[in-house]
């Protein structure tokens, strides 16, 4: 979990890497299913492109059938879900009915003007989902991706304006269920300022219960 911007899909990305299971986005099947123009696509592209939240109804059907996938046996990393209080009642239910349970929740946190900074100079793969940065981890070469050689393009939604209501909605919304996995004694925090790989050494260290 984490503010938009914080790093979440780059470390959630090495995560993967690390541990072989698999990235759960919802951010990027959103965007795939824009991309690919279907119907949950048609109905959720205006949604995305103004930062605001997909209804939780449909994030409760996206989430049920990802998470009985059979690659998500052996554990996944889920990035960017539960976002609302309803979504964790969402994710309780579908992994109450998988009979598995969290191992833990993860808050990256960065102060705002840092992420608003960041979100600037982001750019993606339409393709891959993999994330750069102009300044910080640009590809090796200008305007391309590393891993699949697509034209990277910024997301709409990383515009300054949408990036504010981003902010507000996961003030409003997010922040309060990052309380209730407090409260469940899942909750770890990890300071995200810095390099990608320096997180994911404080990321690693976390994880493996090492202050
Ligand atoms: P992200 O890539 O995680 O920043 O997500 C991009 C956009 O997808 C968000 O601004 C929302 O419009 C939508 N989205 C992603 N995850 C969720 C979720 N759990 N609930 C509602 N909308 C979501």
């Amino acid at each position: 979990m984490g503010m938009p911007g914080v790093g979440k899909g780059t470390q959630a990305t090495t995560l993967h890497e690390q541990l072989g299971v698999p990235h759960i986005s919802t951010g990027d099947i959103l965007r795939e299913a824009v991309r690919q123009g279907t119907t949950l696509g048609r109905r959720v592209k205006g949604i995305l492109e103004a930062g605001q939240l997909v209804p939780d109804d449909l994030m409760r059907e996206l989430i049920a059938e990802r998470l009985r996938q059979d690659d998500a046996r052996n554990g996944f990393v889920l990035d960017g879900f539960p976002r609302t209080s309803e979504q964790v009642g969402i994710l309780d239910a579908v992994l109450s009915q998988l009979s598995i349970s969290l191992d833990g929740v993860y808050l990256l946190t960065a102060p705002e003007e840092e992420i608003v900074r960041r979100l600037g100079g982001r750019r993606v793969c339409p393709k891959c989902s993999a994330v750069f940065h102009l300044e910080t981890r640009p590809p090796a070469s200008a305007g391309v991706c590393d891993g699949c050689g697509s034209a990277l393009v910024q997301r709409p939604d990383d515009t300054e304006e949408v990036i504010r209501d981003r902010l507000r909605v996961f003030a409003e919304e997010t922040l309060p269920i990052v309380e209730t996995y407090r409260r469940r004694d899942l909750l770890r925090e990890v300071d995200a300022t810095g390099a990608p790989a320096q997180v994911a050494q404080r990321l690693q260290q976390t994880l493996e219960g090492v202050s």
